[in-house]
């Protein structure tokens, strides 16, 4: 990204919404609104190797692994403003499982780019799939998104939710109800 560029743009647009981009409290913002859309749009320059970067270890058992109430930030495509919620990610490992960490980072991959919450969501399932090789996935999303909660409908207290199940969670009922029970929400 040319933060010089995009200050430029954001200089413009202060003068276009009737503000004066040289009084103080203005003078740095074109450079830190850049700086703040480079990390928020961050996941279109990372791939997802790079994010498991071979985290991936081989386990005997083939459970399911629930990790819950991961916090996630993105920007809505429609507004580019903030949606935020939690996610919940829940997978059947075949002999391999991903590294703690690396379920947060497969989420903020993919929420750090102009999203829908919906496309988000799967985008995460699919990877998770993938990387971890696993029998099949669950995601769920619950967000609040500010372009409704600011403007439109102005909706305050509405949450999103969304969710993506594959393979074996999509199959068979069992697996299903025991994700739905570990996450402790009902769809
Ligand atoms: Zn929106």
């Amino acid at each position: 990204m040319d933060i010089k560029k995009v200050e430029g743009l954001i200089r413009e647009l202060l003068i276009e919404i009737g503000e004066d981009p040289e009084r103080e409290g203005l003078k740095k913002t074109p450079y830190r609104v850049a700086k703040a859309y480079e990390f928020l749009t961050g996941g279109y320059k990372k791939n997802i190797k790079e994010v498991i970067n071979n985290a991936v270890f081989e386990s005997e058992v083939n459970n399911m692994i629930i990790a819950r109430d991961i916090e996630v930030y993105s920007l809505c495509e429609h507004h580019m403003l903030p949606f935020f919620g939690k996610c919940h990610i829940g997978y059947i490992a075949e002999n391999k499982v991903l590294g703690v960490s690396k379920l947060a980072r497969i989420v903020d991959l993919f929420a750090r780019r102009l999203q829908i919450q919906e496309r988000l969501t799967s985008q995460i399932a699919e990877a998770v799939m993938e990387e971890a090789g696993a029998s099949g996935v669950g995601v769920v999303m619950e967000c609040r998104h500010l372009c409704m909660m600011m403007r439109g409908v102005e909706k305050q207290n509405s949450v999103m939710t969304t969710s993506s199940v594959l393979g074996s969670l999509r199959t068979e009922d069992a697996a299903r109800a025991e994700f739905l029970q570990l996450i402790n929400r009902q769809l």
